[in-house]
């Protein structure tokens, strides 16, 4: 599972074979102790396990960053990082890395006018920033505005050029003097799956000659000092660290030209993008990055200072606004095992042909018994052949559904042979390449696919999935995981590697006892983007913090959304809901097909339902 690779030290396995999250030297808790303690306290699984200290040990550690950096190459400017919210608004993530940050000055960043708000609320160090990005009308202005008056050190970036006049207008209307960020449209781009949001057809930002009419605009209003930072972003998780370089570097000349014509900026931002190392391969594949937030950091700040000293300007304040790497180590989803199928689970017995069996039963049985190196790929073909056969010949009434069992129990027990025989070849056929994904295990996990993890059904992101125990048991199965949503997309089939992407997990057989698989790096986006398909809901969540001799507590325990919720969303209302029952249960008693009582016992269940959790709960 390649724990070390990915877990950047949050999580370890134990001894044990358990898994345990570990958020700082010494401190560590297995991670099937809580959830075991979530279940026995009557709380129903799925559910996401947070734990705040990961966050604040990752502010820290991307601001240590930065501090050595700067430090090691003698920079005079510092760094304040902006925590842009975007990638997880919850008030336990955003309470977090606000405290967390209060020290580095660590601020905020808004897209909208709804996360303004939010972070406007929020207790931050003076001199923290709150940059406000995003298309913005005259709201947004205002209430960005208003924050500056409330001594919040709020900038507001133009990301197109008109938002410099509703600015200005704004500004003068409240008597506000505005801090002014640009956001500009680097030529540079990013790599890995966003490499679109930079480059001269990105989204957001000024170009050249647009940044110069900002700064002759501000001039004339005799303003230009109300232009502190210069704002560049190439996109969310940069696979290639020289993507960086080249990006900062013409940044930082943009920064220098600025200067140049008379601006006074205080703040180079060099927003987000940086990576998370999902698969640990620590490679430019776009699940994966071949750097370290270290790496990241003294990159940035040297060539930052190499240009400035080139440029002979003063070194400036960096910012950068990275959210995914704050965010993505603190969260677990917990998914439980709730079933098992698959083709290779079928009755053995059926693998015998009867007597008196149709000919091709007896052929398929032939081709299972003669399978050799030599022949397996000739052998395969005549089955797959065989079994096209033996559906047509179903469907025209020409074979029994007894024979139709016993030719699709042989055809799979045919390809378990030949899978086996060519498991260490190095060579295999193309036909044959998806074999293994094909006689896999279904694990059917009790989850929505599309509310939990939406980025691997949208753009196949990957995430490290790992059983929390029996780590020091080898399993002994090979499965994809299915959802529990009526969609075929619900599955993932896609698994982490260090070479490739594999299509199917190694997992142990399912005992007694659950098995509880958990995804881990979800921390970012995955609990904002999620949608209620199926109407299945937000998952619980525990906030849980670690404390010394591997204890623990589960600080807050958030019910998961009831099902009243999700439907009322949709615009019912329950009232309405239940008066509708209530009058189909009196005209089923009228016709009998209901009696008084059941009538009470079903409007009971039926509450009970709209007040419970959206996802499966068994009982045992
Ligand atoms: N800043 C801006 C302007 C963004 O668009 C984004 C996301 O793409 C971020 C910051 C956060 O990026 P990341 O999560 O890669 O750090």
């Amino acid at each position: 599972y390649q724990v070390p690779n990915w877990s950047g030290g949050w999580f370890r396995v134990s001894d044990k074979g358990t898994l345990e999250v570990t958020p700082s030297p010494g401190l560590h808790a297995p991670l099937r102790a809580i959830v075991d303690e979530i279940v026995d306290r009557g709380e129903s699984l799925p559910v996401i396990l947070r734990f705040p200290q990961v966050l604040a040990g990752r502010v820290k550690h991307l601001n240590e960053a930065f501090q050595s950096a700067i430090a090691e190459y003698g920079y005079t400017g510092h760094y304040q990082g902006v925590f842009p919210i975007k990638v997880n608004q919850r008030r336990v993530v955003v309470e977090s890395i606000a405290a967390a940050g209060y020290d580095y000055a660590h601020g905020l960043e808004a897209g909208s006018k709804a996360e303004l708000a939010l972070c406007l609320a929020q207790k931050m160090h003076p001199d923290a920033l709150l940059c406000c990005n995003g298309f913005k009308d005259d709201g947004f202005i205002k209430l960005a505005l208003w924050g500056r008056s409330l001594g919040k050190n709020v900038v507001i970036t133009i990301e197109k050029y008109s938002e410099l006049e509703r600015i200005l207008k704004q500004a003068k209307a409240l008597g506000v003097k505005p801090a002014i960020g640009v956001r500009f449209k680097l030529h540079a781009r990013g790599s890995g799956q966003w490499e679109e949001s930079g480059g001269d057809q990105a989204k957001f930002g000024l170009n050249a000659y647009e940044l110069l009419r900002v700064v002759e605009r501000l001039k004339e209003e005799n303003m230009l000092d109300s232009l502190v930072m210069l704002h560049t972003h190439i996109g969310s998780q940069i696979t290639d660290i020289r993507r960086v370089k080249v990006a900062v570097r013409e940044a930082t000349q943009t920064y220098a030209g600025l200067i140049a014509a008379g601006a006074e900026l205080k703040y180079l931002n060099v927003g987000g993008g940086l990576g998370v190392d999902y698969d640990g391969s620590k490679t430019t594949f776009y699940a994966s990055m071949n750097y370290t937030v270290k790496e990241y950091a003294a990159d940035v700040v040297y060539t930052v200072q190499e240009v400035c000293k080139a440029r002979g300007v003063p070194e400036p304040i960096i910012v950068s606004e990275s959210g995914r790497a704050l965010t993505a180590h603190h969260a677990v989803l917990i998914l439980p095992v709730v079933d098992v199928t698959g083709p290779t689970r079928d009755i053995e017995e059926l693998v015998a042909p009867a007597e008196d069996s149709h000919q091709l039963i007896h052929d398929m049985h032939e081709i299972l018994e003669n399978i050799s190196m030599r022949n397996y790929r000739e052998m395969y073909n005549d089955a797959v052949g065989d079994k096209g056969t033996l559906h047509n010949l179903f469907d025209l009434g020409y074979v029994s559904l007894e024979d139709r069992a016993r030719g699709e129990a042989l055809f799979n027990a045919i390809l378990r042979k030949i899978a086996k025989l060519i498991q260490n070849e190095k060579y295999v056929p193309d036909e044959l390449e998806d074999l293994q994904k094909v006689l896999a295990d279904k694990y059917i996990c009790n989850f929505s696919l599309f509310q939990s993890l939406p980025d691997n059904w949208a753009i196949q992101a990957l995430f490290p999935i790992v059983p929390l125990d029996r780590l020091n048991e080898k399993p002994t199965r090979q499965a994809t995981l299915v959802d529990i949503t009526c969609d075929s997309d619900g599955k993932i089939e896609k698994f982490i590697d260090l070479r490739d992407v594999k299509a199917t997990l190694p997992l142990h057989e399912p005992g007694k006892e659950p098995y509880y698989l958990g995804v881990f790096l979800m921390g970012a986006y995955q609990d904002v983007l999620g949608s209620a398909h199926n109407l299945f809901g937000k998952v619980s969540e525990a906030h849980v913090t670690v404390r010394p001799g591997g204890k623990f507590n589960i600080d807050l325990f958030v019910r998961g959304q009831k099902a009243r919720r999700m439907i009322e969303s949709m615009g019912y209302e329950e009232p309405m809901l239940r008066d509708s029952i209530e009058d189909q249960a009196d005209a089923a008693i009228k016709v009998g097909t209901l009696t008084d009582e059941q009538e009470h016992e079903l409007l009971e269940d039926y509450g009970e339902e709209l007040l419970g959790y959206t996802y499966l709960e068994y009982e045992n």
